[in-house]
């Protein structure tokens, strides 16, 4: 199968999209992995990703869709992906359209993963991280530590970072809004478009995925 996955900040989609991509056999493609695993390697396309962003500029569409190109076209990928954070735009959705084309292959379904607002908000905004180790994660109100502020495993100190300030965001939401909810009206206009709710726990928005994608609506 050939997926796109979309969904707000805070719908949980890079848990989803590993999960899915475990049960469907297939490689989980996101840009992140790409960019880190291209500047890694030290690739052409990673060396100028790189040079945008260290100069603080975003990478241009181009070298996304090359990289995206090059590992859709690893042997593993040969029956299918996960696509996860790419496209984000329209642009790149019609880039992608025709890279696919040229190729002779098809999306076969794309999952938009849907969680209100108000609800999105909450679930970053109440996130607490330890200052001593970053995996050692709370919620304010989904799984509080036993003390106000203090981590259960190791006493360190808990805190909110910038990234997940309810400004923050917010403001991440508008860029959703403006730039990749389009691609959702993109590819409903293809007939691909599968709508689940993310909410609830994790177990059970895969199995409703799994079960959206198998029956196509
Ligand atoms: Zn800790």
């Amino acid at each position: 199968m050939r997926i796109v996955l979309v969904g707000p900040p805070g719908a949980g989609k890079g848990t989803q999209a590993t999960r899915l991509a475990e049960k469907l056999r297939i490689p989980h493609i996101s840009t992140g992995d790409l960019f880190r695993a291209n500047i890694s390697r030290q690739t052409e396309l990673g060396k100028l990703a790189k040079s945008y962003m260290d100069a603080g500029n975003l990478v241009p569409d181009e070298v996304t869709i090359a990289m995206a190109k090059d590992r859709m076209s690893q042997p593993d990928a040969e029956n299918g992906f996960l696509l996860d954070g790419f496209p984000r735009n329209v642009s790149q959705a019609e880039a992608l359209d025709e890279l696919l084309k040229a190729e002779g292959i098809k999306l076969d379904a794309v999952l938009d993963l849907e969680a209100p607002e108000d609800e999105v908000v909450k679930r970053i905004a109440g996130r607490r991280v330890c200052r001593k180790d970053s995996a050692h994660v709370f919620h304010v109100t989904y799984s509080p530590p036993k003390q106000d502020g203090v981590c259960d495993y190791c006493g360190g100190e808990l805190y909110q970072r910038d990234d997940d300030s309810e400004e923050t965001v917010r403001t991440r939401l508008e860029v959703y809004h403006t730039q990749t909810e389009p691609i959702i009206d993109y590819y409903r206009a293809q007939g691909l478009v599968v709508t689940i709710s993310a909410m609830g726990p994790v177990d059970e928005v895969t199995s409703r995925a799994l079960e959206a994608l198998k029956s196509g609506q």
